[in-house]
């Protein structure tokens, strides 16, 4: 069933869905990954939703009129992936946060089509951290965005594809500090012939480049006010643009030991000196806690700094001196100074895409014989970077608590098999809380929803057999499926009050996307 890449299929892509910028790669013939330009000639697309009275704007130019219009423009959804509470309303139009990364979606998506041809499948990445909701949103996203999504890859897994392939790297065991704008991972993963191991990762989903700029955008707020009495955070159009002076100043201090930052709001003119000191005396603690993450995750993965063959910094926040310094550090060695640290996550992710339409297809037309046979070699196996566990009472303390069924940096896919008697005559029904994470307070863990086990015949005496099948995919989404064991039938699959969209809002959501023009 081989297919041309302009064909019904199209082209299979890998897609780095960022919180600052998102990008799209593709393999080419020799089988080596090539980033594809959006329709500015940029390889980066800012991933800014801003929506004007004509349409919807993506990348440079939403960046640009967001700023003159912070109300009508959204940043960094991919924090929200995820999120059920989040929506953003414009023009008697509700979004969702899978709704707004469809938007980032389909325009990197049409640019690269006017290169490559037709795109029908991708494959997307996400931080190794992100939990089951976030997962499934992230996959909505590509189906709201007119993709097929063959798979969620974890950024740092991609990174390793793409470093390793690339250089032929030996084998051996490395570790990837993942920083980008929004989140941050790190990830242990083995090199062994043409597998690609995890074996520990952790991380934050509320840390990134983000919160560097946060740090700047106060400091130079407080120097203004001082001179001023006047707070440029009061107005949103200029605290727009002190998000953007900033991130300036921080990109510039990667590279200069000092720079100066214009300031202005209402009329006031500041220009504030900003040192690479001062910036890394206010964001010290933030690179604290990778520190603390990092070390935490070499532990559980069993090895020792002079145990790692390599440290492979990727994600654009690794640009700062400060992370660089903090990976010698700690590791003792140099640091691959040589990794295109922006575009490693695409382009594992197009590798990672053309390995999965191997799979299905057994060929693809776009790819040479040893291309082919050289890709269809390669295995990655990833972990679960969240335990999944059960709400259940305690007999002796009579309290709920968590009852961690499989662990944190489980190797996907896993699952585990529990059997359950009914305490009643007659019983019909068991409640299965099922949550992310491994703290024993139920509270503390990210609630993943409810199996209502209900299908139970009526009747039946006490003591009925129902088998609980718990599992994670190899994409780290859980499935849960309940048997009566003595009927031997499937009788619950369904998780209620899981976060996220159902499969027919996920449809209209797509039909009514497919209508919409993004430029
Ligand atoms: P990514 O999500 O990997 O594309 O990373 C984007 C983040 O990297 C944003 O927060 C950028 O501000 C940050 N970044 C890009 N270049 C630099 C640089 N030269 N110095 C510091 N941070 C940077």
């Amino acid at each position: 069933m081989g297919k041309s890449p302009q064909g019904e299929e199209g082209r299979a892509v890998g897609i780095d869905l960022g919180t600052t910028l998102s990008k799209l790669a593709y393999v080419d013939t020799s089988g080596k990954p090539v980033l594809v330009p959006n329709a500015e000639g940029e390889l980066l697309t800012p991933s800014v939703v801003a929506f004007t009275k004509t349409g919807v704007l993506v990348g440079r130019d939403a960046q640009r009129e967001a700023l003159g219009n912070p109300s009508r423009a959204v940043w960094h959804v991919k924090r929200q992936m995820g999120n059920p509470k989040w929506r953003f309303k414009v023009d008697g139009e509700t979004y969702t946060p899978e709704g707004i990364s469809a938007l980032i979606l389909k325009k990197v998506k049409q640019d690269a089509e006017v290169h490559i041809g037709p795109i029908r499948r991708a494959v997307i990445t996400v931080p190794a951290y992100f939990d089951d909701a976030r997962r499934k949103a992230t996959e909505d996203a590509g189906a709201i965005a007119g993709l097929e999504v063959l798979d969620i890859v974890n950024e740092p897994t991609a990174s390793a594809l793409a470093y390793g392939l690339a250089r032929s790297v030996e084998d051996g065991v490395s570790l990837v500090y993942d920083l980008g704008g929004g989140t941050f991972d790190v990830t242990v993963i083995e090199k062994r012939g043409n597998e690609f191991i995890t074996l520990a990762t952790d991380g934050d989903v509320q840390l990134g480049g983000k919160d560097w700029d946060e740090r700047v955008v106060n400091l130079l707020a407080d120097k203004f006010r001082k001179e001023f009495s006047e707070d440029p955070r009061e107005d949103p159009q200029a605290l727009a643009y002190l998000w953007v002076s900033a991130e300036d100043a921080k990109k510039t201090l990667s590279r200069r030991d000092s720079t100066k930052v214009p300031v202005s709001y209402k009329g006031h003119w500041g220009n504030y000196d900003l040192t690479r000191d001062e910036f890394q005396a206010v964001s010290e603690d933030l690179l604290a806690m990778t520190q603390l993450t990092t070390e935490m995750v070499l532990e559980e993965a069993g090895v020792t700094w002079s145990g790692l063959a390599k440290v492979i910094p990727t994600g654009g926040s690794t640009r700062m001196p400060a992370v660089q310094k903090l990976l010698e550090k700690m590791s003792g060695k140099p640091v691959q100074a040589d990794v295109p640290v922006d575009e490693t996550v695409a382009q594992g992710a197009a590798i990672h895409a053309a390995i999965c339409s191997l799979r299905g297809e057994g060929r693809m037309t776009e790819l040479s014989a040893e291309a082919a046979a050289r890709l269809g070699k390669i295995r990655t196996v990833d972990v679960s970077a969240h335990a999944m566990g059960l709400i259940i009472k305690d007999n002796r303390t009579l309290q709920y608590r968590n009852d961690v069924l499989i662990p944190k940096n489980t190797r996907l896919p896993s699952s585990i098999t529990k059997t359950y008697q009914t305490s009643n005559d007659g019983q019909q029904k068991i409640i299965l809380q099922v949550v992310q994470g491994d703290a024993p307070d139920p509270a503390a863990n990210i609630t993943v929803g409810t199996l209502e086990v209900t299908g139970l015949p009526a009747g039946r005496p006490a003591g009925a057999h129902v088998k609980v099948t718990y599992s994670y995919d190899r994409k780290g989404r859980i499935h849960i499926t309940a048997e009566d064991q003595d009927a031997g039938k499937v009788i619950a699959t369904e998780i209620t009050g899981r976060a996220g969209l159902r499969a027919d809002e996920v449809a209209e959501a797509a039909r009514r996307m497919s209508l919409k023009s993004v430029e």
